[in-house]
């Protein structure tokens, strides 16, 4: 924790970064700045990256006078922080009416003092999956290698090594070429959904550009089926989980998904099955807890309808639906998570708060994933039309609020796997 304000961090451009000693670093929540409390910043964890910010100027506080003002010396930098820690602030900036829209990522605060480099976030996912450290290139590769020759016929392997482990280096491709853990499982070339911030396609009329190519094709049950059952049989707190970053939406697929679920379970009891879904259709989603369906993960931007309407611009489903699916799945028994991107100014509202209370009530929800939003701030306020920012908590004291009526409601970032969903969610993960 640290003792006093870091200081604003700004690039000339060529991305050299540098601290302005004139200006304390500020935050940023919806569309207004503000200063963060020395007890919110945390040393930026290994895995986090700073970004320098074209045609944008930051936003801080002036060491003597206390007063707002910009930072003339240079563009403005944010930091892209690590999977398993969710940022409290965005970095605090004016735009310039040219300022390119930024691509698909997230833009938490950054600061700097004694030769560190800081940003405001809490580490709410203790599971180490996405640990920076824990990935070897090496092993990575030898890993992909052995996947493609073990299944030279298998269009989703050929997929998920070439593509997504090795072009894109998903964490959860990475971590299926070490057999371990979380192994994705993408089936959908379409969507029923038209993100605003979609990370898997882009109308070709934005600036910006997905982060990954949409999968081409639809996998058979017996591909999936294949390399399924010995990752659940093999590895280490398995989960396999349909619904991707580089596909559309799974319940699309909902018919090979039943099927292939069926099929796995004729071989092994073993591990969690696990959907991430936009969850429109709750008809699939039940067919899929008969089949034998262990967890899903809805993700919204909001708990608020109008909100989540104007993001998501569904095709032929309702917000009401995403209720649903999360209510089916809990009368199977089944494991529920909310995939919750968290926009400082956005989640922290009153509003927002009230809403998310009556969505975990309704839906007796088992745990809410604080994921950090991956997009252009002034870019998604503008498309959702949101002029200005209502009243905020902060994210953390949200957080608080939500834990203290809600102490059964995990937090996490992951979807945890069978022995946490059955048993001590609190496991020790230095395995
Ligand atoms: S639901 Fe997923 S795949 Fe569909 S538009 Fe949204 S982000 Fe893209």
């Amino acid at each position: 924790m640290l003792s006093q304000f870091p200081y604003l961090l700004y690039s000339d451009g060529h991305g050299n970064i540098f601290e302005d000693k004139s200006l304390y670093a500020a935050g940023r929540a919806g569309w207004d700045a503000f200063p963060v409390s020395p007890a919110e910043w945390i040393e930026l964890p290994e895995g986090g990256n700073l970004y320098e910010l074209p045609g944008r100027k930051n936003i801080g506080i002036d060491v003597n006078t206390g007063k707002m003002r910009l930072c003339e010396k240079g563009w403005a930098v944010a930091a892209f922080i690590p999977p398993a820690y969710t940022g409290l602030y965005l970095a605090a900036y004016e735009s310039l009416a040219d300022a390119p829209t930024l691509p698909l990522f997230c833009y938490t605060a950054a600061g700097w003092l004694n030769n560190k480099f800081y940003a405001p976030a809490v580490r709410i996912e203790q599971d180490i999956r996405q640990e920076f450290a824990g990935y070897d290139d090496a092993k990575i590769k030898a890993g992909a290698a052995h996947l493609l020759k073990a299944y030279p016929h298998n269009r989703l392997i050929n997929h998920l090594m070439e593509n997504c482990c090795m072009t894109y280096h998903c964490p959860a491709a990475r971590n299926f070429s070490l057999g371990r853990w979380e192994c994705p499982v993408p089936t959908s070339p379409a969507c029923n959904a038209n993100c605003i911030g979609c990370i898997s396609f882009q109308p070709p009329e934005e600036s910006i550009v997905s982060t990954q190519d949409r999968l081409t094709f639809k996998p058979t049950v017996e591909e999936i089926v294949e390399f399924a059952v010995p990752h659940l049989m093999q590895a280490p707190f398995p989960i396999i989980s349909f619904g991707q970053g580089c596909e559309g939406e799974p319940l699309l697929m909902w018919e090979t998904i039943r099927d292939a679920i069926i099929e796995i379970r004729k071989h092994t009891h073993q591990g969690s099955i696990n959907i991430n879904t936009n969850g429109s259709k709750p008809d699939a989603v039940q067919a899929l807890c008969e089949a034998g369906l262990n967890s899903i993960r809805v993700s919204t931007n909001s708990a608020r309808k109008h909100i989540y309407t104007l993001y998501y611009r569904p095709n032929n489903y309702e917000f009401e639906d995403i209720v649903e699916s999360l209510k089916v799945v809990r009368n199977y028994g089944g494991w529920t998570s909310i995939n919750y991107f968290v926009f400082p100014g956005m989640t922290d509202s009153l509003e927002e708060y009230e809403a998310l209370r009556r969505l975990i009530k309704e839906t007796d929800l088992k745990m809410i994933q604080w994921r950090n939003f991956n997009i252009d701030p002034d870019w998604y306020l503008g498309q959702i039309s949101v002029t200005e920012t209502d009243e905020i908590l902060g994210i953390k004291q949200l957080m608080e609020l939500i834990h203290e009526e809600f102490p059964k409601v995990k937090f996490g970032y992951f979807n945890p796997p069978m022995e946490r969903i059955k048993g001590n969610f609190e496991l020790d993960f230095a395995h």
